[in-house]
């Protein structure tokens, strides 16, 4: 039996471990999880990494257990869609699936006299750097909101119908139900979908004004006992809603979307250097991860402006900025 990550689920892949035959131990990563799937091995064992180093010397001499030591993946595909492993399962953020160069740029203006100079540059402005299989080879979806970029007409066409799909409110869960989606689930305080916890988190995407064109937004959390807390802020700036949300819930891992995107006459609608700085400084012990850059026309803050700044002004020690196709383990 070969499984490959690529083609299916986390869930599915550890469902298929349980019914096999064979124990082997020494699991430490993914890789020799992998390998024991393939060579039919079963019933792994699920801990975290300090677990797992505490309860393997007092236990692996004596007893063939598979373990597998969970971290948390997160691979940064484009814009702000993300495919994230967390727990046993593996989740879609924001797919905006398009081939590059598909669609009109954002007119990103509210102001005629005054249009934006990038309104002509077609979106998304990036290759998608994962393969499709790979991307919808995922237990569930989770949509932050509806906006294009984050929810398009390939996402529609291309996500399996009858995959669980996370929304913020009734709203979406209508809109995405009459493209012909499913199963499709308002997520509230709290949800627990195959083990992990999920908790819709507040934003706004940009300033008041700016709130009442955009409309709402959510983010979430993902909770699971044997995984680092972790906060996807969605499209949002920094505001009391981010500062809270940090506070009361002390997320590990905290994705914020920082490609600076602004609208003329309205501001930055998604968070900017000092935004993700305040993030930092926030959550000193977290590892902040910047998404949502260098793939739309409105959205001009550059990775390497950012690690600049971060470098120059103090707050590079706890920030990741993936490049597009890119995994951090966690
Ligand atoms: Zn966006």
């Amino acid at each position: 039996m070969l499984l490959s990550d690529n083609t299916v689920g986390r869930g599915e892949q550890i469902r298929q471990a349980q019914h096999s035959r064979h124990l082997r131990p020494g699991i430490k990563d993914d890789a020799d999880f992998s390998d024991a799937i393939r060579h039919g091995d079963t019933e792994p064992v699920f801990v975290d990494s300090a677990t797992y180093r505490q309860m393997r010397g007092q236990i692996s001499s004596v007893s063939k257990i598979v373990w597998r030591v969970l971290t948390v993946k997160i691979t940064q595909v484009r814009n702000a869609t993300l495919r994230i492993d967390f727990g046993n399962t593996r989740f879609l953020i924001d797919p905006y699936l398009a081939e590059k160069g598909t669609y009109e740029g954002f007119a990103a203006s509210v102001d005629p006299a005054q249009p934006n100079p990038r309104a002509n540059v077609r979106n998304p402005t990036a290759e998608l750097s994962v393969p499709l299989d790979q991307i919808l080879a995922v237990d569930a979806v989770i949509v932050t909101h509806t906006h294009a970029d984050h929810w398009d007409e390939a996402a529609i066409r291309l996500v399996p119908k009858r995959l669980p799909i996370f929304v913020q409110n009734e709203a979406d869960a209508a809109t995405i139900r009459a493209q012909g989606f499913e199963d499709v689930r308002v997520l509230g305080d709290r949800a627990v979908f195959e083990g992990v916890t999920l908790t819709k988190t507040p934003g706004q995407h940009g300033s008041d004004d700016a709130h009442k064109l955009m409309g709402d937004v959510m983010g979430v959390l993902l909770q699971h006992p044997a995984e680092k807390r972790l906060y996807v802020a969605g499209d949002t700036v920094w505001n009391d809603h981010v500062e809270g949300n940090l506070a009361e819930h002390a997320p590990q891992v905290v994705v914020v979307n920082a490609g600076d995107a602004r609208i003329v006459g309205l501001g930055a609608i998604i968070m900017g250097v000092d935004d993700v700085k305040k993030v930092c400084e926030a959550a000193p012990d977290a590892t902040v991860i910047a998404s949502h850059m260098e793939a739309v026309n409105h959205a001009e803050l550059t990775r390497e402006t950012l690690r600049t700044d971060s470098e120059n002004r103090g707050y590079a020690r706890n920030l990741l900025i993936p490049a597009d196709g890119e995994t951090i383990s966690l």
